[in-house]
């Protein structure tokens, strides 16, 4: 190290603090990069990678730019998923002799960022903190922009942490090594890219300071040793105020329904398999907030239904309410859209990054809750009645910063003009002095054109010369000798001040000066007395957020004619007329379908669906699905009635979500979903599985489908839907008691078939798998191939027997024909099920032939 200048060696010193990260080191007016981050750097950010001179062996690479658009740079790297590490100059480098103190004073993550396309209104930005001792495990998850934080703990457990993990969906993870580890193998079940950061410093004094001592000795052990490294972390990357981190809202894993990463995919509860985008999935349905925080809460509840009744039908309550006042929704509405993004607002004021218009947003928001108050306080709603009541208005901080901030504040807080005249005495006299010095000014250009007959003459302004007098070269002429003092000649005009000139300047200077200094001082004064207030100011809106999520479901509600479900304690779910809301709402002029379902003790608990491809399985066992998670996030539910249990968790093995994997895999993937399904399924749950048993041969496909329904049925006795292509399941239902066989009819006419999309009792008898193959365009000369093999298959079969190749209509799962007829030829040889003879004259009922 020795060899290498000073700089270069302060440099290296101060990365040592910051391995992970780009340390973006300030000198002058640039932030510099140099060695490896620097050839990186200027790979990622598309700048130029130059070399310096350092002391030692050859030139160092490096890399720049400017601070002033550092911004930029900085979160470009962040989204990539980097880290950065601003480093600073501590001393003024014009009155400071030898090397300027530099130091890191803040390092910037994909967790911790503040600002930037990263930060998007209707999301959160989490950071979740994993821990494990002792058998127990914890998690916390916090938002810095808003200041949530969340912490709950579980006896430890892998697939627990799993999910709790995917429904924060974290930019960045911090905690356990060896956690972080076991989950970046997983990692490609979450929505979006992950940083994992290993760390293991805690820092429970801090912890104790930033919560309160009465919050912290009530957090359960595993969550305050959790909490002590999340905020370890935060303090050695944010080196600042964490004030909006006030309140932690710790909760029990049991009181939520749970969701594993795949279910939510499956179910597309906030976005869509396919696209992974919003649109086209549940919450882009039910978003109609008006707020921020509002489309934050929203996206939560649907993240975490809940599990008990009460706080369920306090939610209902509300809703069914305001489905019947258009009016108040309305007048709502209304005021809510009023309302800027309260929890950043609040985060950028304790972060010390808020300005003037920061404050005036507030100021308006705080304005709209009056009337809100107001609307819930005299509504015939007592949930709404309830947040009314608690409402506290903030007047006094609105007050304040009326009182203090003009109207049209400017962005920067540092070069004056957010003051309003009036609120200060003293700001006031430096104006005064301030315009009076200009107006003495404009009166001296008129006084002096007067006296010399210059009628050009002006008086101008520049930062390097302040005041002076400029007469054209035309008419220096008529200047009588030594009226002014010359001071800077231009090509056509001469510049010129007077003593008298430059002391108003300087009296002007100063006030100016004195001015900003003054007005910047009384802003961060007016900034730390709002931060002072955070807690009210999160309460606040959490409220409107609640009332801006009642507004929103029942909007949703009464537009596409849902239905207040009767929620119980019980067993059986019951729903007439049900439909799935998205796809009901993307299908043109009402035509969806509605289907009923009853799964309960004693009228089946176990759906067994049959049914060609397309005739709309999937669609209705989701809709199921949908209606149960609709009914306990306390919103109305798609259907002519309901009666939903609390269902505890609802587990989903559907096709479709696994098209990134294929193949084998596929085949493991289920079996390790249903093996995790086997283990954690109560009775209370809800099961689905879509086209159980496929991925490997049609026999032990068949053969595992009826074990795992066998045992769903003896051992795990919850509720369940079940769609399959093996027909010849439909038997189960003589030995097990639970279950009805159902099929989606379809109407054949010519060769033609036509999907009804209509439930009806019994199994189907063929999966018309050739058809959609024919629909999918494949050459007709497979397609008689097919229809050909299919008839040899069944003349040979043993007579009754039902057609066992289930068709696909992807293209990838058509096997070449004679494979397929071998295959399925010995499928009867060894299938582990005793067919049932009159299994076709029984089902044919189903499906209405021409
Ligand atoms: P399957 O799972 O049987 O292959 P899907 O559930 O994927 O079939 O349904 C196929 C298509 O049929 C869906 O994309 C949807 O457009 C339409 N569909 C499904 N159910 C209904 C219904 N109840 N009413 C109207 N259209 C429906």
């Amino acid at each position: 190290m020795a060899e290498y200048t000073p700089m270069i060696q302060q440099y290296l010193q101060v990365k040592e603090g910051a391995k992970d990260a780009f340390l973006f080191f300030r000198l002058g007016d640039f932030y510099e990069m140099f060695f490896d981050d620097a050839i990186l750097a200027s790979k990622e950010l598309e700048i130029t990678l130059t070399a310096r001179g350092g002391g030692g062996d050859g030139k160092i690479p490096m890399c720049g730019v400017p601070y002033h658009a550092a911004e930029g740079y900085i979160q470009r790297l962040i989204e990539k998923g980097y880290k950065v590490a601003i480093c600073e100059q501590l001393e003024d480098p014009a009155t400071t002799k030898g090397m300027v103190r530099r130091d890191i004073v803040r390092v910037v993550t994909p967790g911790t960022v503040m600002e930037g396309k990263i930060i998007s209104d209707k999301s959160n930005n989490y950071l979740v903190c994993v821990t494990e001792s002792d058998g127990m495990m914890a998690l916390s998850a916090c938002d810095l922009t808003t200041g949530e934080l969340y912490v709950t703990s579980v006896l430890s457990g892998a697939e627990w942490l799993r999910d709790e993990i995917g429904i924060y969906e974290p930019a960045e993870v911090i905690g356990d090594a060896l956690l972080l580890d076991q989950l970046r193998s997983e990692s490609s079940l979450l929505a979006k890219p992950v940083v994992y950061t290993p760390w293991e410093k805690r820092d429970e004094e801090l912890a104790r300071r930033q919560f309160g001592e009465a919050a912290w000795v009530r957090l359960e052990k595993e969550r305050g040793r959790n909490l002590s490294l999340l905020i370890s972390y935060l303090s050695e990357t944010q080196r600042r105020s964490l004030a909006q981190l006030s309140q932690i809202s710790p909760y029990e894993p049991g009181h939520y329904m749970i969701l594993d990463p795949f279910t939510r995919r499956n179910l597309e509860l906030t976005e869509t398999v396919r696209e992974r985008s919003k649109k086209g999935s549940l919450l882009w349905l039910l978003d109609r907030t008006e707020t921020s925080m509002g489309a934050r809460l929203l996206r939560r509840r649907i993240d975490k239904p809940l599990l008990q009744r009460a706080p369920i039908e306090r939610r209902l309550e509300a809703v069914d309410y305001l489905y019947n006042q258009f009016i108040m929704r309305e007048d709502l509405r209304l005021s809510l859209k009023e309302i800027y993004d309260l929890e950043r607002l609040v985060g950028r004021i304790a972060f010390g990054s808020a300005n003037g218009r920061d404050m005036n947003a507030l100021k308006l928001s705080l304005a709209q809750i009056p009337a809100l108050k107001q609307l819930c306080m005299t509504s015939g709603s007592a949930t709404l009645r309830e947040i009314g009541e608690a409402m506290d208005e903030c007047a006094e901080l609105r007050e304040d910063i009326g009182q203090a901030i003009v109207d049209e504040a400017p962005v920067s807080v540092r070069d004056g003009g957010i003051i309003r005249a009036g609120y200060h005495e003293r700001l006031d006299e430096l104006r005064e002095a301030s315009t009076n010095g200009k107006r003495w000014i404009a009166e001296l250009e008129a006084k002096e054109r007067l006296a010399t007959g210059i009628k050009s003459l002006k008086i101008g302004y520049n930062k390097i010369f302040g005041y002076y007098i400029e007469i054209t070269r035309s008419n220096l002429a008529a200047l009588p000798e030594g009226r002014y003092e010359r001071k800077q000649t231009l090509a056509n005009a001469e510049r010129f001040v007077t003593p008298e000139l430059k002391e108003k300047e300087a009296l002007i200077l100063e006030a100016q000066d004195k001015m900003t200094d003054l007005e910047y001082s009384l802003f961060i004064a007016l900034r730390d007395r709002i931060s002072s207030q955070i807690p009210r100011l999160q309460n606040l809106a959490e409220q409107v957020a609640e009332i801006d999520v009642y507004q929103c479901l029942a909007a949703v509600s009464a537009e596409h004619r849902f239905v207040k479900p009767k929620l119980s304690d019980g067993y059986d779910l019951r729903i007439e007329g049900g439909r799935h809301p998205v796809v009901e709402a993307v299908l043109k002029e009402s035509a969806f379908i509605a289907n009923g379902s009853t799964l309960a003790k004693e009228d089946g608990n176990i759906l067994l669906i049959t049914g060609p491809n397309m005739a709309g399985k999937s669609t209705y066992m989701r809709q199921v699905a949908l209606i149960c998670i609709l009914a306990q996030i306390g919103c109305f539910v798609p259907a002519a009635s309901a009666e939903v249990p609390l269902i505890d968790r609802i587990f989903t093995r559907i096709g479709a979500a696994d098209d990134l994997i294929g193949g084998q895999s596929t085949f493991m993937v289920e079996m390790a979903d249903i093996q995790v399904m086997t283990e954690k399924a109560t009775a209370r749950s809800l099961i689905i599985i879509d086209e159980l048993g496929r991925g490997t041969s049609t026999s032990e496909g068949m053969a595992i489908a009826q074990a795992v329904i066998e045992y769903v049925h003896d051992t795990i006795a919850c509720k369940a839907l079940v769609s399959t292509h093996f027909h010849e399941l439909a038997h189960l239902q003589e030995s097990l008691l639970g279950l009805r066989n159902y099929s989606m009819a379809v109407q054949e006419s010519g060769d033609k078939v036509n999907f009804l999309r209509k439930l009806v009792p019994g199994a189907a008898d063929s999966s018309y798998g050739i058809y959609c193959a024919r629909l999918a365009g494949l050459p007709e000369g497979i397609i008689d191939r097919a229809y050909g093999l299919l008839q040899s298959i069944e003349q040979a079969a043993p007579p009754g027997a039902a057609v066992v190749a289930g068709g696909e209509v992807q293209a990838g799962n058509v096997a070449p024909a004679p494979a397929a007829a071998a295959q399925a030829e010995s499928a009867y040889k060894e299938a582990a099920v005793s067919l049932e003879p009159n299994l076709l004259e029984e089902s044919s009922e189903v499906v209405q032939l021409s």
